[in-house]
């Protein structure tokens, strides 16, 4: 048990908090935008706070974004406690965390390459897409050869957690009993920027986030953050993974896939309430004009499970 977060989890309260963590690149689509809608929809109806996030420390440009998608959650009635946590401000807090891993002895260098990495998939006894451990147990001499090598062509080291578990067991609210992989993931890569996974749980333990809803595709992400709640003395959220939406080839929908952010579906037309109605049906839900019209209809329960596949018009 690590007192730094327990510490901030005890200052909470235990009434339930969702969230929303978009990433700034751009305008939502509908897919964020179906996603935040149900996130929303599930805390409005337990009686509890919705948060939100931007996840930033990747995103090349972060403010005017921001702004935007702001604008594009509250255009269809969407609304949010307190102020948006931003990644970014935040990397004094990372270090603390990290730190105190470190010091546990729970983090190593990695100085795999890419090219490496990529022929992890046919490494024996390793589950699919998990790191194998090739840098886990090298001796001093041989990271003090490493570290050297790697200078030579201005990388540095990636930093993994040392992890003493390989699957982990969870359930979630529309998927199931699942069981995924706990690998000794990257913490923080060899840029300096610190990872997803390791941001993601230090951050929903800091927001008091008692549950996720987010896309299908992050199922795989949930035992590795599980995983790391543990190890910070964290409680793990509650985990609500939603099916997505696709584009016509069959793919997760993307900005370039055309017509699927507000803006562009209103010059074609298609205003917030008729975007509100989309979504809802998509999900098995009576056409609805507004979100609370929607919320009052929403029932995870009765949902549907299946990816929607969206034509934008021309
Ligand atoms: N920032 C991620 C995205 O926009 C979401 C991550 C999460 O919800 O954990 O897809």
């Amino acid at each position: 048990m690590k007192p730094f977060l327990l510490t901030l989890l005890a200052e909470g309260s235990f009434t339930l908090v969702g969230r929303y963590a978009p990433s700034p690149t751009g305008a939502l689509h509908l897919g964020n935008l179906r996603t935040a809608l149900i996130g929303w929809a599930l805390s409005r109806q337990g009686g509890g706070r919705f948060v939100l996030r931007f996840e930033d420390l990747d995103a090349r440009s972060r403010d005017p974004f921001r702004a935007l998608q702001l604008r594009d959650l509250a255009a269809l009635g969407i609304d949010w406690d307190g102020e948006p946590l931003v990644q970014s401000s935040c990397i004094g807090r990372y270090e603390e965390v990290f730190a105190q891993l470190k010091a546990e002895g729970l983090v190593y260098e990695c100085y795999c390459s890419r090219r490496e990495l990529s022929q992890v998939a046919s490494a024996p006894h390793t589950p699919p897409g998990a790191y194998p451990g090739y840098c886990r147990d090298l001796t001093p001499a041989e990271r003090a050869g490493k570290r050297e090598e790697l200078s030579k062509v201005g990388r540095g080291p990636a930093l993994r957690l040392r992890s003493n578990q390989e699957t982990l067991t969870f359930t979630d609210a529309v998927y199931g009993p699942q069981t995924g992989v706990v690998d000794d993931f990257v913490l923080r890569r060899s840029d300096g920027v610190f990872s997803y996974n390791f941001v993601c749980v230090v951050d929903d333990a800091y927001q008091g986030v008692s549950q996720v809803c987010r896309g299908r595709d992050l199922l795989s992400s949930v035992a590795r953050q599980n995983y790391l709640h543990q190890l910070l003395g964290s409680i793990p959220p509650n985990w609500v993974h939603v099916p997505l939406v696709l584009n016509q080839k069959g793919e997760r929908l993307a900005k370039r896939d055309g017509a699927v952010t507000l803006e562009q579906l209103r010059a074609c037309g298609i205003e917030s309430p008729q975007v509100i109605s989309m979504l809802a049906t998509s999900l098995g839900f009576p056409p609805a004009k507004t979100a609370k019209e929607f919320l009052a209809h929403f029932d995870l329960g009765k949902m549907s499970h299946e990816d929607w596949r969206f034509l934008p018009p021309r």
